[in-house]
Parts: structure tokens; C-alpha cells; sequence
């Protein structure tokens, strides 16, 4: 039987409730992980070790922190439990968005953390597509990196006016986003329901699997060492020391970088708690007619739209359309889950075939109460950051970039983010059940903005 979550992890009754991963969606049923190229090769950490950077987790977040590191001359260690990209960065759908969740604006962003980091943070997300593809190519990342756009097209014409402002809130940032007319909307997706969307030429997509472990074959080639299978299990400290210990060895650091999702399974239960965890279903169709892909997102740019229980699809390299979202059905019908997502797929685009899942899987989010990043203290040298929210590709590896410089001794006025206590939910045990529970409620919201249209 494939593996059904990250090794040494297991689901709350909570979690399951809320549609915890199913054994047949596994890691190793993604579409990505039948195409991507092998990862580096690694061992697993035995006996002790020593470094002078820690890091735990290889998804974008730790790997481009420890790839930048290494590069800025640090003797970096990353423990994994799993493999590189085992996480969400492995599984998700390779949308490479320079941009914020729709339900947060620019101002939140100042309102949460003042206008010097919102201002730092806002310019690092906008760049993010930028510093993604130029990473590939510097690096070779064989990944179907296609910088082609992306977009976010509106499904009703009561969110106008949010779409203009988003457009001239990010121009004046002077980010090179366009706003998209209702015809243009329809011919770039390819759906007669858009009213117009929101593009950002900087974005596109890439199969995230290849991508993730080009990254861990790039940061091993800068120098750090990589543990897989290496799952942290216990942080402590002891004089100067900070102590990382898994099954089979312990790892000393002078510092320590949590980059983990929220999955670390009660290693930093404090900085877990802090995340509402969310699963979503992945679904890749069938190999579909190329002719297809004149009227469907005929320029290979990739669409989410503004749905509070959003829409999204794009094209793979061998004519599918990879597509998913939140669990149709939150027990966790795996056929429903299945279904519904290519159902929703084939009303919005009736050109298309009746659709199959050829690949079916599924995927952890993290999300913050406010859906902002988090960089968490967790005591001298020791830090937690969580960054994912959703829209993790170019959020995430932008912000491991920016914690390297930071951790190479970079000053906190350069850093985008403030450095916090963790603050846990006050039920962290029933978080997973939050996004269940509001999913009724958002698909009353997006009738009812349809409703008006
Ligand atoms: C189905 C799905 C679709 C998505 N679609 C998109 C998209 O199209 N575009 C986009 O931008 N974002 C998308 N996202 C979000 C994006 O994937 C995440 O924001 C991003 O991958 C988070 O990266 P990360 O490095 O923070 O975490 P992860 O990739 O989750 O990495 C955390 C790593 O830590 C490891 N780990 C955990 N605990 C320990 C421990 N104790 N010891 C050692 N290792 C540990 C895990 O095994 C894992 O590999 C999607 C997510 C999902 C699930």
C-alpha cells in the first residue's frame, strides 16, 4: 500500500473528519511523481552530525533557504523526513502565482505588519515569479517551466471593481499586471462564464515535483547536506548548542530553520498551532485531443478564479489538465472527490470531453488566521517559518531566500516579515475541521455572486 501521509505522521480523528489524506491518493499516485526526473540521491542521518545551520523540511521553503545559504558560504544541514518535495511542494498544482489570496488586499498586508515590511513584503511577492523562473534556468530545473502568465479571472461582474483596483494597486507597485476585458477573459480561458481577469505575465506554472527536487539537486551541488528519512522528532537546547534528534541520529546547530508546513508533527507543537491545515484533491485528466488546446487556454497561461471555492486548471506538458481544490465531500469519498472537481471542470469549459482522472491525489495546506506568512521565534537561534496559505510556489521559495540573507547575518529591518512569538489557535486540535465547515458557507457566497450576475 502507498504511504498515506508523511512518515511518523499520524492524523488526528479531527483530521480525518475533516478528510485527512486517503491511502489510494498518495504521494506516489500524483501525476507529477509518474513524470518528474529522480531527486538527488540522499541517506538518512545516523549517528551525530554537525553543522552550522539547520534545516528542517524539503519543500520550496527549506530548500531555498538552505540552497541560498550554502550559496552565501554556510555549512547547512536539511533533515527530511520524507523525501524532498514529499509535502505539499510535490503535490500541488505548479501554479507559479507573484500574488496574494483574493480574499487579501494590499492593505491587509500593511495593516498587519506596517507599511516598511508590508512594503518589503509586497515587492519580494510581486518579484517572486521573476526569482522562481530565473532560478530554473539558472540552475537547469528541468520542469516544464512555462513563464506564460497568470491569471485570475472574475465569475461574476459584481467583483469589477475588485478587479480594477487589484490591477491598480499592483501597477502602482509598478508590477507589469494587466487587466483583462470580458472578451479577452473568454478567449484566454476559454470559458464563456468569465466577466474579466486579473493577468500577471511574471507568473505560469512548471510541474512541482521537478521543480522541488531540482531544487535539492542545486542546493547539494551549493554544498548542503541533505538528509531524507530523517524525520526531527525533538528540538532542545544545551548551552549554545541546539540539538535536533531522529530515529537514528541527532544533528547539532548553531542555528535552526523550521521550514515545515505545519506538519511537523508536535516538533514546534506551538508554531504548528498557529496554522488551520487543509487537505485539498489534485486531479489530472486523461490525454486529451491537442486541437483542444486552441480554445483552452490557448496561450498556456494558468487560471484560478476569483470563487471563494475557486476554480483553477492548466495544461501539462502531455495534453491533460490538472485541476482539484477542497474535498467535495469532507468524509472523504474518494469517487465524489474525484468527480466533483472534473464535473465543476466541464460546466465551466463545454468544449471539453466527458473528463476522467487518470491521476487522482491529495495534498496539505497550511493556513494562517489572517493568511499571512509567519516567521516564529522559537528561542535564541531558532526559528519557525510558515509561509504557505495556499499559494506557497513563489511565496515560499521567495521568502527562503530572503530568511538565507537574513540567517547570513542580514539585518531585521531588510527582513519582510516580523519576527513573532507563536501565538497557537485556541482549539489547535480542532483547526482541521475549520475549512470543512466553512466550505457551505462559501459556496453560498459564490451563488450568490452569480446570482447577481
Ligand atoms: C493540492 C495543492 C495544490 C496547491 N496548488 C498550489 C499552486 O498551484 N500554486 C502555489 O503557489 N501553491 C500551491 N499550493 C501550496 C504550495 O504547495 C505550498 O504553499 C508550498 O508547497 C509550501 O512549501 P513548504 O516548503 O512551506 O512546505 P512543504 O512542501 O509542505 O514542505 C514541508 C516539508 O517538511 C517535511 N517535514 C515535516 N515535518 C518534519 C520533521 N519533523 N522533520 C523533518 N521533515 C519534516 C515534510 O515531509 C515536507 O517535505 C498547493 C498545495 C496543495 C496541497
Amino acid at each position: 500500500m502507498p504511504e498515506i501521509a508523511h512518515k511518523g505522521y499520524r492524523p488526528t480523528i479531527w483530521e480525518e473528519l475533516a478528510g485527512a489524506p486517503h491511502p489510494s491518493l498518495s504521494f506516489q499516485s500524483s501525476f507529477w511523481h509518474s513524470v518528474a526526473p529522480a531527486g538527488p540521491a540522499a541517506q538518512r542521518l545516523a549517528g551525530e552530525a554537525r553543522t552550522e545551520i539547520a534545516v528542517v523540511g524539503g519543500g520550496f521553503l527549506g530548500l531555498s533557504a538552505a540552497l541560498h545559504l550554502a550559496e552565501a558560504g554556510r555549512t547547512v544541514t536539511l533533515l527530511e523526513a520524507d523525501e524532498a518535495g514529499f509535502g505539499a511542494s510535490g503535490r500541488n498544482t505548479g501554479f507559479v502565482v507573484p500574488n496574494l489570496l483574493t480574499s487579501v488586499d494590499l492593505d491587509d498586508v500593511r495593516g498587519e505588519f506596517g507599511a516598511e515590511k508590508a512594503d518589503l513584503l509586497l515587492r519580494m511577492l510581486g518579484e517572486s515569479g521573476e526569482l522562481v523562473f530565473d532560478l530554473i534556468r539558472r540552475h537547469g530545473i528541468d520542469c516544464w517551466a512555462k513563464q506564460t502568465g497568470w491569471m485570475q479571472p472574475i465569475h461574476s461582474p459584481v467583483k469589477r471593481d475588485w478587479l480594477e483596483e487589484r490591477v491598480r494597486r499592483w501597477q502602482d507597485l509598478g508590477r507589469p499586471v494587466k487587466l483583462l476585458s470580458r472578451e479577452e477573459a473568454v478567449a484566454e480561458t476559454g470559458s464563456e462564464a468569465y466577466h474579466g481577469a486579473f493577468l500577471d505575465p511574471t507568473g505560469g506554472h512548471l510541474n512541482p515535483l521537478a521543480f522541488v527536487r531540482g531544487l535539492a539537486a542545486a542546493a547539494v551541488k551549493a554544498g548542503v547536506t541533505l538528509f531524507i528519512d530523517s524525520r526531527a522528532k525533538e528540538i532542545g537546547r544545551h548551552g549554545a548548542e541546539w540539538r535536533l534528534k531522529t530515529d537514528h541520529g541527532t544533528l547539532v546547530a548553531d542555528k535552526v530553520l523550521l521550514a515545515t508546513n505545519g506538519t511537523g508533527g508536535g516538533l514546534a507543537p506551538r508554531a504548528e498551532g498557529t496554522q488551520f491545515p487543509i487537505t485539498l484533491f489534485q486531479v489530472a485528466t486523461q490525454q486529451l485531443d491537442p486541437d483542444l488546446r486552441k480554445s483552452v487556454l490557448p496561450n498556456d497561461r494558468c487560471s484560478a478564479d476569483t470563487r471563494k471555492e475557486l476554480i483553477a486548471y492548466r495544461w501539462t506538458d502531455d495534453n491533460r489538465i490538472v485541476t482539484g481544490g477542497l474535498l467535495g465531500n469532507p468524509l472523504g469519498s474518494t469517487d465524489r472527490g474525484r468527480s466533483y472537481h472534473l464535473r465543476r471542470l466541464e460546466a465551466l469549459l463545454p468544449q471539453l470531453p466527458e473528463l476522467r482522472a487518470d491521476f487522482a491525489w491529495q495534498g496539505r495546506i497550511a493556513v494562517a488566521r489572517n493568511y499571512m506568512p509567519r516567521l516564529m521565534r522559537l528561542g535564541d537561534g531558532a526559528f519557525s517559518a510558515i509561509a504557505c496559505n495556499g499559494r506557497g510556489i513563489a511565496m515560499t521559495t521567495a521568502l527562503g531566500r530572503k530568511l538565507a540573507l537574513w540567517l547570513d547575518g542580514g539585518s531585521n529591518e531588510d527582513l519582510p516579515l516580523p519576527v513573532t512569538d507563536p501565538d497557537p489557535v485556541l482549539f489547535p486540535k480542532l483547526a482541521p475541521l475549520a475549512f470543512s465547515l466553512w466550505l457551505p458557507f462559501s459556496r453560498r457566497q459564490d451563488a450568490r455572486d452569480l446570482r447577481s450576475s
